[in-house]
C-alpha cells in the first residue's frame, strides 16, 4: 500500500514526501486506514516507539481538523514535556503543506496573560492540559480527536493517569469524540485503563 491509497489529504501527502517518507510503515498501513474511517473508531494500539506509531496518530489528527474554524479539535497528550516535544515536531512537520496552527499544553510554556487557546492542535502534559482547561482557556467544546500516547508510561507516573481522565471528562458528552491511546506494554492495569479510556476501540498489535 501506499500513502495515496490511504486516500490522505494531498497537503498531507506533500508533508509526508518532504518528510522523505517514501511508504508507509507496517503499523501505519494497518492502522490508518481504521483511524481514517467515518464514521470514527476508537483505537488502542500496542506498538514500541519507532515504529512510526506517531505519525500514524498525527495523520488523524491533521485529517480531522477543519481549518477554518481557530479552535482546538484535537489534543493530544504524552507522560513528558520531552515526548510532547517530539510529537509536535512531527505534527508541525507533517502539517507543513496545512495551515494548521499549533499549542503545547506543557509547564510554563504559555505566557501568563493567555485567556484563549486559537490553535487546531494542542499536544502537552495532564496536569498542565487539564488546568488549561479548568480555566478555560482550552476551550474543548469542539474538540473530535483526542490521543493518549504511552500509555503505560502515563499510568506509571504519579497522578498522571488522573489527570488525564480529568481532561477526559470535561470533553463534551454529545458529540462522538475518536479516542486513540498508545501503548508500548499491556500490563492488567493498563489494559483495564485503556478498555475504559476508549471504548469499542479498534485493537491492534505490532
Ligand atoms: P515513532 O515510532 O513514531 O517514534 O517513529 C520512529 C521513526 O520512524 C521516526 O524517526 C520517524 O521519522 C520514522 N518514520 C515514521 N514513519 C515512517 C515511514 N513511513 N517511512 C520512514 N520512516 C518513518
Amino acid at each position: 500500500k501506499t500513502f495515496e491509497e490511504l486516500g490522505l489529504h494531498a497537503d498531507l501527502l506533500k508533508g509526508i514526501y518532504d518528510m522523505g517518507f517514501t511508504k508507509p510503515s507496517k503499523i501505519q498501513e494497518r492502522a490508518l486506514p481504521l483511524l481514517l474511517k467515518n464514521p470514527p473508531q476508537n483505537m488502542i494500539g500496542q506498538s514500541q516507539s519507532g515504529t512510526g506509531k506517531t505519525a500514524a496518530f498525527v495523520l488523524t489528527m491533521l485529517s480531522r481538523i477543519n481549518f477554518s474554524k481557530n479552535q482546538p479539535q484535537a489534543l493530544c497528550l504524552a507522560p513528558s514535556r520531552e515526548l510532547a516535544r517530539q510529537i509536535m515536531s512531527v505534527v508541525v512537520a507533517m502539517g507543513k503543506f496545512t495551515p494548521v496552527q499549533t499549542e503545547y499544553a506543557i509547564k510554563d510554556h504559555l505566557p501568563r496573560d493567555v485567556t484563549k487557546i486559537t490553535a487546531h492542535i494542542v499536544v502537552g502534559t495532564p496536569g498542565t492540559m487539564f488546568n488549561l482547561v479548568r480555566k478555560r482557556i482550552l476551550d474543548v467544546s469542539e474538540v473530535s480527536v483526542f490521543v493518549l500516547d504511552e500509555a503505560d508510561n502515563m499510568l506509571d507516573q504519579d497522578g498522571l493517569g488522573e489527570q488525564t481522565l480529568k481532561v477526559k471528562n470535561a470533553l463534551p458528552k454529545g458529540k462522538p469524540i475518536q479516542i486513540i491511546l498508545f501503548s508500548a506494554t499491556f500490563p492488567d492495569h493498563v489494559r483495564s485503563f485503556a478498555s475504559k479510556f476508549a471504548p469499542n476501540a479498534n485493537k491492534i498489535e505490532l
